[in-house]
């Protein structure tokens, strides 16, 4: 069948964010992070700012890794699903094209889909409701990321990093990763429908959104392809409006739809408006909020290195990261760096200032000597001892 105008225009608006986040994750693990670096796609994903709320609030400050740009980007994802629903799972998240893409691979091998048991299906639908608050509920009381390391998003950023990284921290993110990709060869969208803390949020937003598709009887000729073509399995063609918190606004539904009399049409607070106004529409709420966030000065990424080396405004030696040079963490932490060398038990001729520690260890690998971040981390925290 032919791809409508307005699925290919999709299929551009997925591709564009899809690289737009590999690149960014690319130059994260190349240029590493910090004010020199690139910042962590984390900085990029709406959800992070909902972690970050309860944060923000009480203390003024974002969870580390977490910044404005996160902000931003949840304020475009929230007003774009009050006005065209769902439209960040279904035109713009990297991680519901990729296995948008696999189910596509799945269909051209296995030439149809899988649909799990009806009761089974419904009652998997609520997990992802019931991750959403065990997640904010163990982030909001740590402060931290602690659903990161099973994070299949921060998993895939972290695939440049090589399998040594991935099998170490983000062993569980990586195989949710893998696991979602495979079951969406066979049903769709797998992880959006069952697991996605951030699909589950934007579902609730969803239901004060005053964006519905409506099907008129009259016309409808009881094909079921709507039917068929749903990514998240509704039954258009069984309802006269589509209300569920489910629909991600792919328009999957209208596309398909072969009467050419408008059987399915898009509105917007019950005002038909052509799926095309709303495909553009969606991008335009999108991009144009962090076009304001840029022009606003809001738009930020990198926190400086004093912020990432502090906890509750207290210099912290466990924040020490990767990305740092000791000649950085000598200057942060007030440390004289002959000091730190010493105490490091290495040499600036073996390992020059501005090395990244990461680094370090390529520097050193004739020796037997071992310098990682958790050894620079003790020695600062040993050093900062000793000075009290
Ligand atoms: S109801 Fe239509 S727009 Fe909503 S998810 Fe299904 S196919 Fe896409
Ligand atoms: S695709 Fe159109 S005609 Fe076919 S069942 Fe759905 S709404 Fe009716």
């Amino acid at each position: 069948m032919k791809k409508s105008k307005i699925q290919i225009f999709r299929l551009i608006s997925q591709l564009f964010f899809l690289i737009l986040v590999t690149i960014a994750g690319f130059r994260h693990q190349i240029l590493g992070g910090g004010p020199s670096g690139s910042p962590p796609v984390d900085s990029i994903c709406p959800f992070g700012a909902i972690e970050s709320i309860y944060k923000l609030v009480a203390t003024g400050k974002f969870i580390d890794k977490i910044d404005w740009s996160a902000l931003v980007l949840l304020i475009g994802a929230i007003i774009s699903t009050i006005i065209v629903g769902r439209y960040f799972c279904g035109w713009i998240c990297a991680l519901g094209t990729m296995q948008e893409l696999f189910g596509k691979l799945g269909l051209k091998i296995f030439k149809k889909r899988f649909n799990l048991n009806y009761k089974l299906d419904k009652i998997l639908r609520y997990l992802k409701y019931i991750l959403l608050v065990i997640i904010l509920y163990f982030t909001w009381k740590t402060g931290t990321l602690v659903i990161r390391p099973y994070d299949p998003f921060a998993a895939y950023s972290h695939i440049p990093a090589g399998f040594k990284e991935l099998w170490g921290e983000f062993a569980i993110g990586f195989s949710v990763l893998i696991i979602s990709l495979i079951a969406s060869m066979f049903y769709d969208r797998f992880f959006c429908k069952y697991a996605c803390p951030l699909g589950a949020f934007l579902g609730i937003i969803s239901k004060i959104s005053i964006f519905k598709i409506k099907r008129e009887n009259s016309t409808c000729i009881h094909c079921n392809l709507c039917n068929k073509k749903c990514p998240v399995n509704i039954n258009v063609s069984g309802i006269n409006q589509v209300d569920s918190a489910e629909c991600i606004s792919c328009l999957e539904c209208v596309t398909v739809c072969p009467t050419n009399k408008g059987t399915l049409k898009t509105h917007i607070k019950n005002k038909s408006i052509k799926p095309i106004i709303i495909a553009i529409f969606g991008l335009v709420i999108y991009l144009g909020t962090a076009g304001i966030g840029h022009i606003s000065g809001y738009w930020k990424t990198n926190k400086t290195l004093e912020e990432i080396a502090k906890i509750d405004d207290k210099l912290a030696p466990e924040n020490i990261k990767g990305f740092m040079t000791l000649k950085e963490i000598s200057d942060i932490y007030k440390i004289d760096i002959e000091v730190l060398y010493d105490e490091l038990g290495i040499t600036i001729k073996q390992v020059p200032e501005d090395t990244r520690i990461k680094k370090i260890s390529e520097l050193l690998s004739s020796s037997d000597k071992k310098v990682d971040e958790e050894v620079v981390r003790e020695t600062v925290a040993k050093i900062l001892e000793s000075k009290k």
